[in-house]
């Protein structure tokens, strides 16, 4: 069962043939009870990816305005404990990045092994945004998928398990969202006058998001179109898919996380043989416990 579409090689993306709308038709009852099914899942393969330190793991969360980026960190990603995942949102580049190659904020922000990073946008802003706003030469923004590519690969190589999601939402949808921000009060510090003002070249962020996500579409780095004009599904198939790739990884770090352990007893055992104290106390606590 899929909930989403699911784009690994590079191909021709046409989005207008991948539906905002769920494409399944679990209920919003069943979806958040399953959700919360999937965030306990979800906690415990973060803990072993944790502790085996083997593996990290970057997603990347990209979408219109209003498309859900900030919700679905708050929402999916509440069940992981906050130890072993960080987020790194990505706005206009400061002078220190600006001044940098495009891929360097980005490389900066890469998760140490055993760590979940999310992007809240990323380095694809670098072909989304620059590319609408003609910020660079076209010259410039066009050999970035393949250096994009590259870095990806790279991170690959090292073991950074990479999911690109793009929260697919109608001109409709946002439209809805940005009025919503107008009139309700705990909603109005989201709204931003450039939001409305983005809008105006929606089409050409089409044409933007059709490349990047056609051109960067690899198995080792895949990208994800979720439906995501109903919050509560957009949550679900985000957190079945994390769940239902990292559990092809759980038996290796679990392998890791059993020969560590065994290294640490071995290494316990040379110390208590050298020191005479310690094993003394390791033998009074064993007679203690009976
Ligand atoms: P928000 O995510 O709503 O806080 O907005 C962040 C803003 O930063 C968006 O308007 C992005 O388009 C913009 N932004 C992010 N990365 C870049 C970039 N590389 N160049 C220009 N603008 C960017
Ligand atoms: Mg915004």
């Amino acid at each position: 069962m899929s909930y989403l579409y699911t784009i690994d090689q590079n191909t021709k993306i046409n989005l207008s043939g991948y539906s905002t709308d769920r494409i399944d038709k679990i209920s919003k009852e069943d979806a958040a009870a399953h959700t919360s099914e999937l965030g306990t899942d979800l906690n415990i393969l973060q803990e072993a990816m944790y502790a085996a330190a083997t593996h990290s793991l970057l997603i990347v969360l990209q979408a219109m305005d209003t498309g859900g980026k900030d919700g679905t960190v708050s929402h999916v990603f509440k069940y992981i404990n906050p130890q072993g995942c960080n987020v790194t949102s990505f706005k206009e580049p400061a002078p220190d990045e600006s001044g940098r190659d495009f891929l360097w904020r980005a490389h900066h922000a890469v998760p140490l092994k055993g760590m979940m990073q999310i992007f809240n946008r990323s380095h694809y802003e670098d072909v989304l945004v620059v590319r609408v706003h003609d910020l660079v030469p076209d010259k410039v923004w066009k050999r970035r998928y393949e250096q994009i590519e590259e870095f990806e690969s790279l991170l690959d190589t090292d073991n950074t398990i990479i999911l690109k999601f793009f929260l697919h939402i109608s001109k409709g949808e946002q439209r809805e969202r940005l009025l919503a921000r107008e009139e309700d009060p705990d909603k109005a510090w989201k709204l931003s006058t450039n939001d409305w003002h983005e809008r105006l070249f929606w089409d050409k962020y089409v044409d933007a998001y059709e490349d990047a996500i056609g051109k960067t579409a690899v198995k080792h780095a895949p990208w994800y179109i979720v439906p995501a004009n109903d919050k509560w599904y957009r949550n679900h198939a985000i957190a079945e898919k994390l769940v239902s790739v990292l559990k092809h990884y759980k038996p290796e770090w679990e392998t890791s996380l059993k020969e560590l352990g065994e290294r640490n007893k071995k290494e316990l055992a040379v110390l208590r043989a050298r020191d005479p104290r310690l094993a003394k106390e390791a033998e009074c606590e064993k007679e203690r416990k009976g």
